[in-house]
């Protein structure tokens, strides 16, 4: 007989989150430490999301998406997880650049950057403080007429390296580019330079492990291979969601799935004004991603001095074309050294990631993305041999994903990274008062998705719920089916 995963479920919680990605995560365990009845519903056989991993035999470990966040990762998992958890968060200290414009190391901070574009970059130091104070004095209700690139041309015109060097891994970290408006990327930016890049030691398996130890100890009751297929609402009031064929009661639900799958394919279309509908429909994506993982032979190290993130780029100039093409002159290369896990043997592994589109890979007949999937990783070895000298023959395992890998583990549409575009933010947030009880909490904009944007939607969102939960029984709405 099949296993049924949903033995022992209640036919109603006081809130049901779908998904278990950072920002369901987080919700959940919001609602169950106060003291509300959740169940968890997550697609996958693992929680996480894209942050995620995958085990090799022979005691290899790959991360996906745990490259670098900025340092409010620490203060959001005391609060919101455990001190556990944030005591294990570390900084990286040598991020790389390589490009033709300019190889340099520094540990990606206010003072460092400083030091560098007045050094280096030879720029002066009224209009290297003034460009800080006005990233850092960003706001989410800002302007956002300015683009990204305008902000740089009004400070640095005409320097082409200066924006190669303060844009490329925030474009690395979140997909933004020189159109998108300026607030969006100020906030990400200064997040980092705050202090610099962290990381979880112990890897995205030790993490995700802390943190379902600590929703099961808040109550959350957690179904993996449970995907929700409906979210059910009537006269525009959630009622449950449908899963695994089994109708489940909530006077809350709480949509961790992509914007567009949350509105397109779980929701009743009837239930939101057809102006929001057209609204939510013009959000546009942000682009998808592919990744090589090479592992090397258990006897071969990788000394630090070559960094733990490296922008390599043999592009000639910084353009956001050529940061997606097909023809890849770009890479990210996270080096991780025995430290990343230090309670796992000691491997070195690496992971080079690349924006992408997904109209480059989906479509494809299978030997000829088999083809490009191995014309990615040949590649990815040549450009690491500049940094890894002898690679090919160090290396003992090497895989490649691609957008339809991020897709399939995910559902999101086209396999995107970072969830939608800036404009994604207002439909995400207009959820609720198009039909009451329901929310999004997904990667939306640059500033609500990552590591740290995820969970802090997901703390936002649980507050939100709180709220609605703590008025209705204030006013002895009576629970939905409960
Ligand atoms: C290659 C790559 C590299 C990245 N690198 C970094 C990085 O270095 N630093 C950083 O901060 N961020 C990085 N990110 C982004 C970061 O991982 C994400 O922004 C963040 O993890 C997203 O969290 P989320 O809460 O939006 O949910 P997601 O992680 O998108 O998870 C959503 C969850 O919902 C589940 N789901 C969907 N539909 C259903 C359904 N119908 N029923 C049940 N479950 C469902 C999915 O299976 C998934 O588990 C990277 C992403 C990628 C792809």
């Amino acid at each position: 007989m099949p296993r049924d995963f949903l033995t022992g479920a209640r036919d109603a919680y006081d809130v049901i989150v779908i998904g278990g990605g950072l920002g369901g995560l987080t919700c959940a365990n919001l609602l169950g430490r106060s003291g509300h009845r959740v169940l968890l519903l997550e697609q996958h056989y693992k929680l996480g999301g894209l942050a995620t991993w995958f085990k090799r035999p022979g005691g290899r470990i790959f991360d996906i998406s745990l490259h670098g966040f900025p340092v409010g990762m620490i203060k959001s998992c005391r609060r919101y997880w455990t001190s556990e958890i944030a005591d294990s968060i570390v900084p990286l200290r040598r991020i790389r650049f390589d490009n033709p414009m300019f190889s340099l190391t520094t540990t990606f901070d206010r003072v460092d950057f400083t030091r560098l574009l007045i050094d280096r970059f030879r720029l002066e130091r009224a209009a290297v403080e003034s460009f800080f104070e006005r990233a850092r004095g960003m706001r989410f209700y800002d302007d956002q007429s300015t683009t990204v690139g305008d902000l740089f041309e009004s400070f640095f015109p005409g320097r082409e390296d200066v924006v190669r060097l303060l844009m490329e891994p925030i474009t690395y970290a979140n997909g933004s580019t020189l159109e998108d408006p300026a607030i969006a990327y100020g906030i990400v930016f200064s997040n980092f330079m705050s202090k610099g890049v962290y990381i979880y030691e112990g890897g995205t398996d030790g993490l995700i492990a802390r943190m379902g130890r600590e929703l099961r100890r808040n109550g959350v009751d957690i179904r993996i291979r449970c995907p929700a297929e409906r979210i059910v609402a009537e006269g525009r009031r959630v009622r449950g969601v449908v899963v695994r064929g089994r109708f489940i009661g909530a006077r809350a639900v709480v949509s961790n799935a992509s914007l567009h799958a949350t509105l397109f394919r779980l929701l009743d279309r009837q239930q939101v004004d057809p102006a929001f509908l057209e609204e939510a429909e013009s959000v546009r994506l942000n682009n998808s991603s592919t990744q090589v993982y090479m592992a090397l032979k258990p006897e071969e190290s990788i000394d630090e001095s070559t960094g733990d993130l490296l922008f390599s780029s043999t592009a000639r100039s910084f353009r956001t074309e050529s940061l997606l093409g097909r023809d890849i002159t770009s890479r990210t290369f996270s080096f991780y050294y025995p430290r990343t896990r230090p309670h796992a043997p000691p491997r070195h592994v690496i992971v080079s990631s690349t924006n992408a589109r997904y109209e480059d890979w989906v479509g494809l007949p299978d030997d000829e993305y088999a083809r490009r999937k191995r014309i990615l990783m040949e590649t990815t070895l040549d450009a690491l041999d500049r940094y890894v000298p002898r690679a090919r023959d160090r290396i003992e395992h090497v895989e490649a994903a691609t957008p339809r890998t991020f897709e399939r583990y995910t559902g999101h549409p086209s396999g995107t990274s970072f969830g939608t575009k800036f404009e994604g933010l207002k439909v995400s947030r207009g959820v609720p008062e198009q039909v009451r009880g329901l929310y999004h909490a997904g990667s939306v904009g640059i500033i609500m998705s990552g590591w740290l944007g995820a969970i802090n939607y997901g703390v936002i969102v649980a507050n939100e719920v709180e709220n609605q939960l703590m008025a209705e029984s204030r006013t002895r709405v009576p629970a939905n089916d409960a």
